[in-house]
């Protein structure tokens, strides 16, 4: 079995989600007392969103490929950065470390043609909605991605780095994504990318009319397909 290198703690309440599937699926396949082979880096949120929030990404982008060459110095065969956002930098990370960064945008466009859909909702942080990098990344799959409106986006944002970032789960909030959800519906989404690695702690597949791509399951889900084949 291959080392899986997880670059977390953007938030820790999604990374916690990487830790159990991988775990959970090794032992599924392969019984017994078996587990993941894992190194975490678990980075400091805090630090991040402040560097995020001031538009300092070349100073986050040498955090996490500092952090990247370590995971590969601990032994590590594949990284994953956990979260949609940073993957922004990918390019810096990547730069860094002579083992693959297993990009989670190319996880979920793969996710989304393998049910031959064409055009998905994207939800995720402003950054990802907004920003194009990973917009282009899902729409080099084939798929057209289209976002919610403006008010909507700061809604998602917000519940993002407000409630879900920092354990919170509502009632409300999940409902305010299933309206969500259902307006990019009739917009013609035949398929949502929760595009952020903590939206799959509150909405899950009984809250949208169409199939929703939980990302932080189908990253590391691809990483220990990685990680156990050959
Ligand atoms: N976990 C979120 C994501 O997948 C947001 C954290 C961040 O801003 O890096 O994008």
């Amino acid at each position: 079995m291959k080392t899986i290198g997880m670059i977390g703690g953007m938030s820790w309440e999604s990374t916690a989600i990487y830790y159990r599937e991988a775990n959970e699926i090794v032992r599924d396949r392969l019984g017994g007392l078996s587990s993941a082979k894992i190194v975490l880096a678990s980075l400091d949120f805090q630090e991040i969103s402040e560097l995020q929030k001031a538009d300092r990404w070349s100073d986050a982008a040498e955090i996490l490929a500092r952090t990247a060459r370590g995971l590969e110095q601990a032994g590590a065969d594949i990284v994953l950065i956990c979260t949609n956002t940073m993957h922004l930098l990918i390019d810096e990370v990547q730069a860094e470390v002579q083992v693959p960064v297993l990009h989670i945008g190319d996880v979920a466009g793969e996710a989304v043609t393998s049910q031959g859909l064409a055009k998905v909702g994207l939800l995720g942080t402003a950054f990802t909605m907004e920003k194009a990098f990973y917009r282009d990344r899902i729409a080099s799959h084939g798929v057209d991605v289209i976002v919610p409106g403006d008010e909507d986006r700061q809604i998602v944002h917000r519940a993002i780095f407000e409630e879900l970032a920092v354990g919170v789960c509502s009632e409300a909030t999940r409902a305010e994504f299933q309206r969500i959800i259902a307006s990019l519906v009739t917009e013609g989404a035949e398929g949502i990318i929760l595009g952020c690695t903590e939206i799959e702690l509150l909405v899950s597949q009984s809250d949208s009319p169409v199939p929703v791509f939980p990302t932080a399951k189908l990253h590391i889900e691809a990483a220990v397909n990685f990680a156990l084949r050959g």
